[in-house]
């Protein structure tokens, strides 16, 4: 039997990433991505690796000092997801978790179930309960306009990929429509093709927009309206053929319950960071699937893929290289699966060279 293993320290660390193309979406542009890596040193000699997506430079000196903070408070404690996650729900009653400290929260509990995996000698998928095998991913792109939109597209399809998702959302329906008919052109009719309006539209012009768009053969419309407003949704999603995409913004299994409560979408897509980590990513798949929903990922394909193998209703891996360079090994694609990888833990590993190239200060 082992030891517990016990946190011995939390090293978070600030980097500002180059992504490969500027991420361009209805609600901002994100050029880089604002990153925060979590190193959990452990008393076994293992350390947990996780990351955190900020969304703006502006977080993450906030983040890093919220984590170090955490860190130095569980020094000593036993290095066990679900405990934590019990210990910061009482801590943080009076307070709540939602915003930047769930999202600090999320980032141990995920370093946490890494070092569980490495001190069992398993890939993360393995010690959850599942088996190998190929996750079916789609590659996810920005607003880019028609001939970068075709380009990135076609690239990705060209590399394997059976599915990707644009952005729209752009001055006038007619833009949207030019964009989406110029990719589906240059993708081909039998790649999936999903659109992330990204909240920039009223209930009414979603309506009137998405059915117009019913007519192209959309996989999903997402986020048309403010993510936060369900009913809103719920009668986008009543009112077209085309499935609504919801979840990316669901702080913790509540909010999700609320919106499916509500019939606010017909696909979910929860963040394994703003959701709580890996068990609330294995509970809110859960509990999609007690409402017959099918569960994509929304970033962080690194760790979610090894989910993907124990839900039940598993959809579409969600691939965007957040973090592609600072890693050691970024994670494989083959025929538009993501291919698991086979050492023990979640196989996120940084590449010291580019961290301290990328670091923050
Ligand atoms: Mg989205």
């Amino acid at each position: 039997m082992h030891p517990p293993v016990t946190l011995r320290a939390l090293k978070a660390t600030a980097a500002v990433v180059p992504l490969p193309t500027p991420l361009r979406t209805a609600s901002g542009v994100i050029a880089d991505s604002p990153l925060v890596l979590i190193d959990l040193e452990t008393s076994a000699g293992l350390t947990g690796h996780a990351y955190l997506m900020g969304y703006t430079p502006l977080t993450l000196k906030a983040l890093v000092q919220l984590l170090e903070t955490l860190g130095e408070e569980l020094t000593g404690a036993v290095v066990a997801p679900e405990a934590l996650t019990q210990r910061f729900a009482a801590r943080f009653r009076l307070l709540g978790t939602a915003g930047l400290l769930g999202m600090a929260l999320a980032g141990i509990e995920m370093a946490a179930w890494d070092v569980l995996a490495k001190q069992a000698g398993l890939p993360l998928y393995q010690l959850l309960g599942g088996a190998s095998r190929p996750v079916k991913a789609y590659a996810s792109f920005g607003m880019d306009g028609l001939e970068l939109g075709q380009r990135l597209t076609s690239d990705a399809v060209a590399n394997g990929f059976r599915a990707v998702k644009i952005k729209a959302g752009y001055a006038s329906l007619a833009e949207d429509i030019a964009v989406i008919r110029g990719v589906r052109a240059a993708i081909g009719p039998e790649v999936a093709l999903m659109v992330d309006f990204n909240q920039s539209l009223s209930v009414p012009e979603a309506i009137r927009r998405g059915l117009a768009l019913d007519e192209e053969g959309l996989a999903w419309i997402e986020e048309p309206v403010l993510q936060d407003d369900y009913a809103g949704h719920a009668r986008v999603a009543a009112a077209l053929r085309t499935p609504v995409q919801l979840g990316e913004n669901w702080f913790g299994l509540r909010e999700m319950g609320r919106a499916l409560d509500l019939a606010a979408c017909d696909l979910v897509m929860p963040d394994i960071m703003k959701i709580g980590g890996v068990s609330a990513f294995r509970e809110a798949a859960a509990l999609a699937s007690l409402h017959s929903l099918p569960v994509s990922s929304h970033l962080f394909h690194e760790v979610t893929a090894h989910l993907m193998t124990v839900i039940q209703t598993p959809h579409y891996l969600e691939v965007m290289d957040l973090a592609a360079a600072v890693l050691q090994a970024p994670m494989r694609f083959e025929d538009g699966h993501a291919v698991l990888p086979s050492g023990p833990g979640n196989g996120l590993a940084w590449d010291p060279a580019a961290v301290a190239r990328y670091r923050l200060n």
